[in-house]
Parts: structure tokens; sequence; C-alpha cells
């Protein structure tokens, strides 16, 4: 027994994974100081559709996502602290900012003559946390208009931790409420189209990864192919993320997806941004012809 304690201290005291312990932990600090003090805000990303009813194209929402601010200079993004998202004290009281804070900013565009949907993620935790819907009420009870305008949720399948059943029960729920679920980062886990008719979602968003490289690889090209076209059939709709380029938007609009997100449309922008964003936003001509090609 003796051996064993000694080679697990070995283990546990390893220089560097002791540092990378030390990293994580003084970011979950720095998050949880941040909260108090204010110093986490959302930036917005615009979801623009290529596809709607009768051919038409507009801006079909913003994605709400967060960002660290807590040193006065640039904006600190979630790849540095995304084990913090789900971290059992702090997911929740996470969740509740970004809800809140997500509905304020879309009752104020509302107020600016601009109704424009709002999505936000939620973390796995806070989505099966047994308060969740304590919180989303209270949000819709703050900001009533909102539900109007639209709301919607994405979630992620994350790892065999995650209960689907209860997962199941819980997006209905919201259904029921009349948000928007969708599923985030579709590909890259484990997640099924199969799986996805179960759920009682709207929409499933096809990776970065697959769109990243969807001109020069064309396994990639046929996983996006087979994923929208089955989708379709499926009644969801397809947004796909991280679109970088016109060209691989026009490729994404000829296949068939009926979203797009990425820095070719926009970059993350400031709420206060957003109303004059969407008022002066026009979809790129090819779109109109390459819609009515493929419907043709
Ligand atoms: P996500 O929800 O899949 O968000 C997409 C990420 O891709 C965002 O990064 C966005 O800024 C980035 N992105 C958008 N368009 C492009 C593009 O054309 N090219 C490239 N290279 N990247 C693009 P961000 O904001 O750093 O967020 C990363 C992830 O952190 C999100 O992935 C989401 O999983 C998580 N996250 C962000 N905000 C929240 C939040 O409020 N709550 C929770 N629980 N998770 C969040
Ligand atoms: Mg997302
Ligand atoms: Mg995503
Ligand atoms: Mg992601």
């Amino acid at each position: 027994a003796a051996k064993e304690e000694g080679k697990d201290r070995g283990l546990l005291y390893e220089p560097a994974m002791e540092m990378e312990l030390q990293r994580l932990q003084a970011m979950r600090e720095r998050i949880a100081q941040a909260l108090l003090r204010s110093h986490l805000q959302l930036v917005f990303q615009p979801i623009v559709y290529i596809d709607g009813l009768a051919g038409s194209q507009g801006v079909a929402g913003m994605e709400a996502l967060l960002r660290l601010n807590d040193s006065g200079k640039e904006l600190i993004e979630p790849a540095n602290f995304m084990h913090v998202l789900d971290d059992p004290q702090l997911a929740r009281p996470i969740g509740r900012y970004v809800l809140d804070e997500a509905l304020r900013y879309c009752q104020s565009w509302l107020r600016a003559g601009v109704s424009i949907p709002v999505s936000i993620n939620i973390s796995t935790r806070h989505l099966l946390h047994p308060a969740f819907f304590n919180d989303i009420d209270a949000v819709l009870e703050t900001y009533p208009d909102v539900m109007d305008v639209g709301f919607g949720i994405e979630v992620t399948e994350t790892g065999p931790s995650m209960d689907h059943a209860r997962a199941k029960i819980v997006i209905e729920e919201c259904r029921r409420r009349g948000i928007r679920v969708g599923l985030d980062d579709f590909g890259t886990g484990s997640a099924s189209l199969s799986h996805i008719q179960q759920l009682d979602i709207e929409h499933i968003k096809l990776d970065q990864s697959f769109v990243r490289d969807i001109l020069d690889d064309e396994r990639n090209m046929a996983i996006a192919a087979g994923v929208i076209t089955t989708a379709r059939m499926l009644a969801k709709m397809v947004i796909a993320e991280g679109v970088e380029t016109a060209e691989q938007g026009d490729l994404l609009a000829s296949l068939g997806c009926h979203q797009l997100q990425g820095f070719s449309i926009s970059r993350p922008m400031p709420g206060e941004a957003v109303p004059a964003w969407v008022a002066s936003w026009a979809p790129p001509a090819s779109w109109g012809s390459l819609v009515n090609e493929r419907q043709s």
C-alpha cells in the first residue's frame, strides 16, 4: 500500500501537471472574481439565413459569446476558460449572467426599433441543474418582450457524463416555453442524425472543422453535404459556423444549408453595435442565384 501511495504522490507532484492544475485553478478564481466585479461581458455574432421562405435572405439572429474583461485591455476568449464554464459551482452563476445580459440586450435592440432574436450557449451543467427553469423563468419574466422576438439556446452533447434521457426532457420543457433549441458543434461528438430526430431540437450547427477546409477537402465536403441533406429530410435546420470566406458561404448555400455564421459575415461585436449592423447588412449578390439554381 505504501508503495502504491508513493506512486500516486509521484504522479500528483509531476511538475508540469502541478503547473497546469495551478493555471486551471487560477483561471477559475479569476472568473469567480469577474462574476463578483462585473468583469464578464458578452459580444454578439450574427447568424444570417440564405434560404428562408420564398428564398428570402436576412439576419436570423445574434449569438451571445462570453468574454472576460478584467485586464482593462483585450477581451479574453472562452478557449482560456472552457473548464470553468462547466464548473460545478460556477456554471450556474455564469449561465445566469449570460441569460440576463443577453435578454437585456435583446430587449434594448427592440427599443431601438430592431427586432432580432438572441441565442446563448448553455453549459450541460446548467442545462441539467435542478434550478435551470427557475433561472429561465425568472429572466423571461424580467424581459417579457424577448419571447415575441425569439430566444434560443445552443447545447452541446458532451461526453459520457451527459444524461441523454434527462436532456431530452429538459429540451422538451424548453420547447414548451417557446425556446428554440439547437445542437452546437455537430459532427464532432457522438450525436448522430437519428439521435437528433429523437430530440426536439430545431437546428444543428455544423461544426467549424467541416467548414474550414470544405473547398479543399472532398471528405469534409461530403460530410457537410450528407449532414445537410439528411437534416433537411428530418425537417431540421442547419447552420454552418466558422464561415470565413465568401466562397465557403457560396458552396454551403448551394448544398442547401439554411443559415451561415462566421467571420466572412461578421466577427462578434459589442451589443451596442447590433442595431446599426442589422440595419445596414445586405446579403451578397451570389446567394440569390445559388439558391435558385438548387431549387430549379
Ligand atoms: P461556439 O458556441 O461553437 O461558438 C463559435 C466560436 O467560433 C466562437 O468563439 C466564435 O467567435 C468563433 N467563430 C465564429 N466565426 C468564426 C470564423 O469564421 N472563424 C473562426 N476561426 N472562428 C469563428 P468563442 O466566442 O471564443 O467561443 C468559443 C466557445 O466557447 C463557444 O463555441 C462555446 O462553446 C463557448 N462559449 C462561448 N460563450 C459561452 C457562454 O456564454 N456560455 C457557455 N456555456 N459557453 C460559451
Ligand atoms: Mg454556439
Ligand atoms: Mg459551435
Ligand atoms: Mg464550439
